[in-house]
């Protein structure tokens, strides 16, 4: 069942945290809500929980409105990031503990214990407690948990966060078999755009308490909405130039540092202002040769090896630098002479006085 919120505020004492949030979570998607520590990310799944109180708007389960439902009659599951098992019950009790109080008989919900504990391959640990077990074992009780009752919607906060790197990689495919499996609509909180790209169908890129952008992962990498978004997402972030606008009654030109940039003509520039930022990712970077024309020429600043590749960070004019990813064998000395060439179909402009991305 889809999830929809309805100019949705929420405030605490004089601190607004939501801004008349308006959005629909699809059916069976999975959606993930990413942002910056204090961006509203939480407090938004909590009213969706039912755990916090909205100030002012509505939220609707499959057209249904629950606002004024408590937590336990809107069929919801919830994992936290500290799992919050119950210390003194073993596993399958853990698992068990919502449809006992519910008031499924003991036969049944051996039963259900028995189906979910052998699909998240913990079948083994059911007479342990909580603390004889390793933090993703007891990531699994907790998501058992969740899917013993076959929830309609599926509230995830940071569920990882405690894991260690191989672990959450491992998590990640697991929770995403899980969420297909459920056939649920699934909300995921974190701050880590690797899991947000990796798992979602749908991200919403929150700042300050208002969606920044809400669309599919390759939609909010492809083309950030704003500089916000377009600096949030990606690894190493985009690199920001300011450009002047030239040449509109001709070829148009974009002149950073100097030198003109043929501009991209993926962009309507005749009602453009003639100051923009440049974006461009370092992925989408690559050194040329010095005597380019079209190349921007600077000096290398600093190189990083990162696996297979490496960064190059060229200065191009004072405290001007940006950052190309280049294969690993390509090789830069230090304050050598470099030149950088943009790809420009995948170049990015936006309004420095609005931050918008150009149409
Ligand atoms: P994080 O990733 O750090 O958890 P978040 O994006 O989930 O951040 P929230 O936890 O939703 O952010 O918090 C948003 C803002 O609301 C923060 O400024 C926080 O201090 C404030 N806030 C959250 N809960 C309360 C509360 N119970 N009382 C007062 N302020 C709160």
């Amino acid at each position: 069942m889809d999830v929809r919120i309805e100019r949705l505020s929420k405030s605490f004492g004089t601190n607004q945290v939501l801004k008349s949030l308006d959005m629909t979570f699809p059916e069976r998607q999975f959606v993930t809500l990413l942002g910056p520590s204090g961006c509203g990310k939480t407090t938004l799944l909590r009213m969706i929980a039912g755990l916090e109180r909205a100030t002012e708007g509505q939220i609707y389960f499959g057209g249904r409105r629950v606002d004024h439902l408590s937590p336990a009659d809107r069929n919801i599951a919830m994992v936290f990031q500290s799992y919050a098992l119950y210390p003194t019950m073993d596993v399958a009790a853990n698992i068990g503990y919502g449809l006992k109080v519910r008031g499924t008989p003991k036969a049944e919900r051996a039963e259900k214990v028995g189906v979910v504990a052998r699909v998240l391959e913990i079948a083994q640990l059911l007479t342990r407690k909580p603390r004889a077990l390793s933090g993703g074992q007891r990531q699994r009780v907790a998501l058992g948990r969740a899917m013993v009752r076959r929830p309609d919607i599926f509230l995830m906060d940071e569920p990882l966060s405690n894991l260690d790197a191989k672990l959450r990689a491992t998590m990640r495919g697991e929770l995403k078999r899980f969420h297909l499996d459920l056939e649920t609509t699934s909300i995921y909180v974190t701050h880590d755009q690797l899991e947000a790209m990796t798992m979602s169908d749908l991200v919403a890129v929150m700042n300050q308490g208002v969606v920044q952008q809400f669309g599919t992962p390759e939609e909010v990498y492809d083309r950030p909405a704003n500089l916000f978004v377009a600096g949030f997402i990606g690894s190493p972030p985009m690199n920001f130039a300011e450009v002047e606008l030239d040449g509109l009654d001709g070829a148009p030109v974009l002149r950073l540092a100097g030198r003109a940039l043929p501009a991209p003509l993926q962009f309507d520039l005749s009602r453009a202002p003639r100051s923009l930022v440049l974006g461009v990712r370092p992925q989408d970077v690559t050194m040329a040769a010095l005597d380019d024309p079209h190349a921007v020429p600077g000096k290398v600043w600093i190189t990083e090896l990162i696996g297979s590749e490496r960064l190059i960070e060229v200065e191009i004019a004072p405290r001007l630098r940006i950052t190309a990813e280049v294969r690993s064998d390509i090789r830069a000395a230090l304050n050598a002479p470099a030149a950088l060439a943009f790809d420009p179909a995948r170049l990015h402009l936006f309004d420095p006085a609005t931050g918008l991305a150009l149409p």
